[in-house]
């Protein structure tokens, strides 16, 4: 058990991007040589995808040569998507994927607790009764007990609550619990079936400017207690300054429109001393044997690789052989079995770069179902004259298998064909973290050797053994799949074990609004060729489903068909889920299969239950037709039609008075006023279509960087004010205002069941033309007023909220609809 965990662990080490072959030139070997003499560790701490400090982290692996990790107690699962719809955990997915590509570019390490990032926090007390605060804990403990740096630093400062999301405070905190609970071995107890405890030297706190406000402030301030150093060193070797590659590795950040520009020059970076043997020295290793020697067998080693280091060729690196395979052979022997795993992970990298090996096996096919048979192809080269003999190649999970016993001579290609056989037992291929639904604040993963790591190991592997004179050597490969791009050349992306049907609803909710019934349309896609079966929805018991099930049968692998069903609601408002399940020759599947595909991470498969959200509203609603102004993309008109408004989404540059007349609301998508540069020319337009009897509903908007300071016909100053807790209690203020009365009456019951949080951006003054209609506030704040102001303007009305609607519609909020369809319908 002890064994696999650790190959688990450090798996990555090797295959960041598990599907495209690392190849390393004569520089990047001879970094990996130094970093291979270096026995010294960093672990760097954060709460979030994009907390760490790449620049940092680049200084530490290339040229202090420093193992170094970053460990996100969350994947970023509750931030905003900028570049496309996913939310929630596949948002988490990709973010998880940048840093992976983030740490490939500056040398790093990636790391996760089961953490969930459930959104915005104020406090550390907030976040850790939402997380199960044991459970983070014991995630980090063990990942340090797993990685045993020598150093810890937090990105974030533990004495200042309230200062920071709460999240941050939080990995802090857990921070420089989990450096004394590692160490002790009556913490989590049942860890030590599978590692040891570990006691940390020191740990940091990585101050900087931006905790005190600004370079400004930073700059006068005393730094007496800090070490520091400067990170803005260049690299001959690599051709890029430290601040370069750290802006690359930042730049991975896509989704969260990270992009960011290399400088060249001083960069100084400032630790404060926070825990452990705090020696003052602007060497954090200070103190720290990070030599050979702290091993035993150690000196031997130390001495052959500082030779290689020493007479490295450039142009030759192959000629390091034969004193490489001598150093492996002394590492098999080290009694210490964590440096012994981990170098010699290390060390056979190195070898496999010096031969100019390239070893790989490709899949015919991108996916398979168990069960199915593929052909790998499989490729081995040498270039090097060192002789190497290719002994055999064994597939994984299924033991097929070629022993060539063939000399791989200098650039001569060699290629084979074999069959795997997925088993029918394999899993399909998903995140280990996503395979159960998440609770409380934490994911759920079964498997605890899995804790921790970024992604799921690969299910499909081929183990190739080759022979150096008297040393064998495996390298395991994961199974890939390539295809030429027209556009953008050879293309990789995992090989996936996949659903022999999937099956997928349009939409994600369907509300209805009367009685009357709607179509439902299941999709069925084929994961192989020539199957046939039926398929039939439930919900619960209240919920009539026509027709009991249809036939399907489907040639191709790939191919899909729609089929649709009537479903009838009950009479009286209810919320539940329509699941589908199609049966193949006896065998039931109810998966949904979900692609994520973006250029600069690799193709993400998941497999999730398939479900539909269907929720029947009591609701009345006045108007019909709903001019929509997209911000930053909300699925606000989606939800609109849902409950039978007609909505046309409106071009601003012709927006005119005139053009709006037809509207009987128009609606302005989330921070549409900080990011439509256009609309600063057209306020004036949309509040004189108010004056003239309209109606315009202003959903939230940051108060940094607006377009223009003209945001509504009277003065309205936003703030930060927000209510985190999705269960605060709403008060009404003005109990009687038609906007909680018609034509829907609202009452707290509209407000059960609201996700992730009340809202955000409330403001916080306005002029006596507002009407303020709710108050709710987080536990121990003072109310918040805000959050849907209403004023009327000439013979219109004007709305501003700041209810986080966009969070509450696509999971079919019943409150949110019936309060929404009253903001539409005022005045009418
Ligand atoms: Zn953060």
């Amino acid at each position: 058990m002890r064994k696999l965990f650790s190959l688990l662990f450090c798996f990555f080490l090797l295959n960041l991007h598990a599907q495209e072959p690392e190849k390393l030139n004569a520089s990047e070997i001879f970094q990996k040589i130094k970093k291979l003499n270096f026995l010294g560790s960093v672990l760097y701490i954060g709460a979030h995808p994009d907390d760490e400090n790449t620049r940092l982290i680049s200084y530490f692996s290339n040229e202090k040569h420093t193992r170094t990790a970053y460990l996100s107690l969350t994947r970023g699962d509750g931030g905003q998507n900028l570049i496309g719809p996913e939310l929630r955990e596949q948002l988490g997915l990709i973010r998880t994927q940048e840093l992976l590509a983030a740490r490939e570019i500056d040398g790093g390490e990636q790391f996760f607790t089961r953490a969930n990032d459930f959104g915005y926090s104020k406090t550390p007390e907030e976040t850790l009764e939402i997380w199960d605060k044991e459970k983070v804990l014991s995630d980090v403990v063990w990942i340090i007990r797993n990685f045993k740096p020598d150093v810890i630093i937090n990105r974030f400062d533990h004495r200042t609550p309230g200062s920071t999301h709460g999240h941050h405070t939080s990995s802090a905190l857990l921070s420089l619990e989990a450096f004394d609970a590692a160490a002790n071995p009556n913490k989590f107890p049942d860890q030590l079936n599978y590692t040891n405890t570990h006691q940390p030297k020191r740990a940091y706190f990585n101050t900087s400017p931006w905790f005190y406000g600004g370079e400004e402030a930073f700059e006068e301030a005393s730094k007496d207690r800090f070490i520091s150093f400067d990170t803005g060193v260049y690299f001959p070797l690599l051709g890029l300054s430290n601040p370069e590659i750290s802006s690359l590795s930042r730049s991975q950040h896509q989704s969260q429109g990270f992009g960011s520009t290399g400088s060249r020059g001083k960069q100084m970076e400032y630790l404060e001393p926070i825990k452990g043997d705090t020696i003052r020295s602007q060497d954090v290793f200070e103190g720290i044997d990070t030599s050979w020697n702290k091993l035993e067998g150690g000196a031997e080693i130390s001495k052959i690789l500082h030779q290689v280091e020493e007479n490295y060729s450039f142009t030759n690196p192959a000629a390091s052989l034969p004193q490489l395979l001598e150093a492996y052979k002394l590492i098999q022997k080290l009694p210490n079995e964590h440096w012994r795993e981990l170098k010699t992970k290390e060390i056979k990298n190195i070898i496999y770069a010096s031969t100019g090996l390239f070893l790989e096996a490709v899949a015919s096919q991108p996916s398979a179902t168990p069960k199915d048979s593929v052909t790998i192809k499989l490729e081995a080269i040498n270039r090097s004259d060192f002789p190497v003999i290719l002994s055999s190649i064994e597939l994984s999970p299924n033991d097929s298998k070629v022993q060539p016993e063939t000399e791989l001579k200098n650039n001569e290609n060699w290629q084979n064909k074999i069959a795997l056989k997925v088993p029918e037992k394999t899993s399909y291929t998903t995140p280990y973290w996503l395979e159960e639904e998440s609770k409380n604040g934490m994911y759920i993963v079964k498997n605890r050797e899995l804790i921790g790591l970024p992604e799921t190991p690969g299910l499909t592997k081929a183990v190739f053994k080759l022979t150096f004179k008297d040393v064998s050597l495996n390298f395991e490969k994961p199974i890939v799949y390539k295809y030429n791009d027209a556009v953008f050349g050879e293309t990789y992306q995992p090989f996936e074990v996949i659903p022999k049907i999937s099956l997928a609803f349009e939409e994600d909710v369907i509300i209805f609004e009367n009685e009357e019934s709607k179509k439902v349309s299941v999709k069925l896609t084929s994961g192989k060729p020539n199957i046939q079966g039926e398929v039939s929805l439930t919900a619960g018991d209240n919920w009539k489903i026509k027709p009991e099930n249809h036939k399907f049968q489907l040639q191709q692998k790939g191919s899909s068909v729609t089929v649709t069903f009537e479903v009838t609601p009950p009479k009286e408002q209810e919320e539940t889920f329509i699941i589908p399940s199609a049966t193949i020759n006896g065998e039931e599947f109810s998966e949904k299969l979900i692609s994520i595909d973006y250029k600069h991470i690799p193709k993400q498969n998941l497999v999730v239950p398939a479900k539909l959200k269907v929720a029947r509203l009591e609701i009345e609603k006045k108007g019909d037709l709903v001019g929509y102004i997209e911000g930053a993309g909300d699925v606000v008109p989606e939800s609109l039609q849902q409950i039978g408004y007609r909505v046309n989404k409106l071009n601003v540059a012709s927006i005119s008075q005139a053009s709006l007349q037809k509207y009987d609301a128009v609606v302005l998508g989330i921070r549409a006023l900080n990011t439509v540069e256009a609309l600063k020319y057209k306020q004036q337009a949309l509040f004189d279509y108010v004056k003239n009897g309209g109606n315009l509903i202003v959903q939230y908007n940051t108060n940094r960087g607006l377009v223009t300071e003209n945001i509504s016909p009277f003065p309205l100053e936003l703030s930060r004010d927000r209510v985190t807790d999705e269960t605060a209690e709403v008060r009404f203020l003005a109990e009687d205002h038609p906007i909680l009365n018609f034509p829907n009456k609202i009452t707290e019951k509209d407000f059960e069941n609201w996700v992730q949080e009340r809202g955000l951006y409330f403001p916080d003054s306005w002029s006596e033309d507002f009407t303020p209609i709710l108050s709710m506030n987080d536990k121990n704040e003072t109310p918040k007023n805000g959050s849907l102001m209403v004023a009327k303007y000439g013979e219109g009305y004007f709305i501003y909220t700041g209810l986080s609607f966009f969070r509450q519609f696509p999971v079919g909020v019943a409150g949110a609809y019936r309060l929404f369809a009253n903001m539409i319908s005022i005045g009418k």
